[in-house]
């Protein structure tokens, strides 16, 4: 019987261990602990939720609801214990963590075609384990061997070590007779930044705000990243209330054309997708609350009503630059017996790295079987999630979470509150059309 190797036990480890289950295939489930543990993870179980005990909103409308939904429909085994460990949480879905952990831990120990083997890896030869099929999926806080291993494997500038997060708002929510488009030193009006610009009064009233705002407290093993790499926007603003001003706040080589003058300070906008509906606030990685982030953000002139896809956040991750080191099919370009999944593979979130699982445990299995590996359609939660990592422009590249802003866009034009559902009706079709694909369907 065929047999493919998975590394790390967590929520997309368990994940893809189950779908190849499914598909027949044996497995060997290698996880480091009680052996090991990461700084974060406590429990000997399965599948730890290392921090919060929420998996989000649940509404098919959300694009994180309707990616759960369609790993509902497919047979997922987190999904499964989800909603058997559920507790009261309005419209997220949350979790008795311990209960959650066990339900996975039991039905994975259970299952006959799956031997766990506890015990931590250090090293993938280009061919895989045991020259087999193998899913990685170790997760933010892969071992320091395993990492340099994997560093490797894909060369060792496409692996990195911790995320720096900027903001990402969805275009149409910009108001646009405030911002304008010029890059620095261009003419007016031409260039790839859109620029949101500030008086003397906004800025100083902007960096009051952000330096009041609660925080996220940093975690003892987060501090090296932190120091290493690109500085929270509000640690910045600490250092002087002109600190901003000389950095990404900068506003030399800008006009702005409301009054043919150089504005006090600039928020810069980069493009973020392809069809430019998502954009990026420049240098605006934070350890600021989310909700004091939507507050303080929206002071911004032109962001007043933004609507953001993505909040920022700097935290200690392991992953790879998805776009130069995998195929949509989770492969890796230069070694496709190995296959990435979970946050390694360049998603953000607890759903968004199992949905990674599902993936590469449907896809490693239909390796093993001989049969070619699948790509969801982009028009699905899973296809649009992947499809944005993988083609995202490689220079700044950096995990992303699911949002519509990834999706193709809808043929027409719909109010705020029939968008989720437009997006959620044609993604759950085109699901069912390729859940007739890979395995049966949930049993
Ligand atoms: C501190 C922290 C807090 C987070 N909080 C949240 C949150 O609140 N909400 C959210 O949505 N996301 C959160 N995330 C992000 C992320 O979604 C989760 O970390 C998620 O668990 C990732 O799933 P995974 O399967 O990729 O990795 P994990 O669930 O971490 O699983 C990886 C597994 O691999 C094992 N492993 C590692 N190295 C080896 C090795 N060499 N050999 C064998 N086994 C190994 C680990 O022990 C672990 O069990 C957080 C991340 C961190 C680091």
């Amino acid at each position: 019987m065929p047999e493919i190797n998975i590394i790390g036990g967590g929520l997309a480890g368990s994940e893809a261990a189950w779908q190849a289950a499914r598909a027949g295939v044996a497995v060997s489930l290698h996880e480091m602990k009680p052996e090991r543990y990461s700084p974060a993870h406590k429990s000997p179980q399965l599948a730890e939720l290392v921090c919060s005990n929420s998996l989000r909103s649940d509404a098919v409308n959300s694009a994180v609801g309707l990616l759960k939904e369609e790993m509902r429909r497919a047979g997922s085994l987190i999904m499964q214990a989800a909603d058997a460990s559920r507790v009261p949480a309005g419209k997220a879905l949350a979790v008795d963590r311990s209960r959650f952990s066990d339900f996975i831990t039991r039905a994975i120990s259970d299952n006959p075609l799956i031997e766990i083997k506890r015990k931590e890896v250090t090293s993938i030869p280009p061919g895989g384990l045991d020259e087999t099929i193998t899913i990685v999926a170790t997760g933010p806080l892969t071992s320091d061997s395993l990492s340099k291993s994997l560093a490797q494997l894909t060369g060792e500038e496409y692996l990195y070590f911790y995320d720096a997060i900027a903001p990402v708002v969805l275009a149409e929510s910009l108001d646009m007779t405030k911002v304008f488009r010029q890059s620095r030193y261009e003419p007016p009006g031409q260039g790839d930044y859109l620029n949101c610009p500030m008086n003397r009064q906004q800025y100083e009233r902007f960096v009051e705000e952000m330096l009041a705002g609660e925080k996220v407290p940093l975690r003892q093993f987060e501090k090296a990243a932190y120091f290493e790499g690109c500085l929270p926007v509000e640690v910045m603003a600490e250092r002087g209330i002109d600190t901003l001003r000389y950095g990404p706040m900068k506003p030399v080589g800008l006009t702005d054309p409301a009054t043919g003058e150089t504005p006090h300070a600039v928020v810069q906008l980069r493009q973020e997708d392809i069809d430019s509906t998502m954009y990026n606030m420049v240098g605006f990685q934070t350890k600021l609350k989310w909700n004091e982030q939507e507050r303080i953000f929206r002071m911004i002139p032109g962001l007043e009503n933004a609507e953001f896809v993505r909040l920022g956040s700097i935290h200690r991750n392991t992953f790879v630059c998805a776009p130069k080191v995998i195929k949509p099919t989770l492969q890796l370009k230069k070694h496709p017996g190995i296959l990435l999944a979970g946050q390694v593979s360049g998603v953000e979130g607890y759903v968004e790295s199992t949905a990674m699982g599902w993936l590469a445990g449907v896809n490693a299995a239909r390796l093993a079987l001989g049969l070619e590996p699948l790509v969801p359609p982009p028009e699905t939660a899973h296809g649009a999630l992947i499809s944005h990592i993988t083609n995202m422009e490689t220079k700044n590249f950096q995990p992303m979470n699911v949002n519509f802003g990834l999706f193709p866009r809808l043929g027409k034009r719909l109010p705020k509150r029939k968008r989720g559902e437009a997006y959620a009706d044609r993604a759950l079709k085109q699901w069912e059309i390729f859940q007739g694909k890979p395995f049966p369907p949930a049993e």
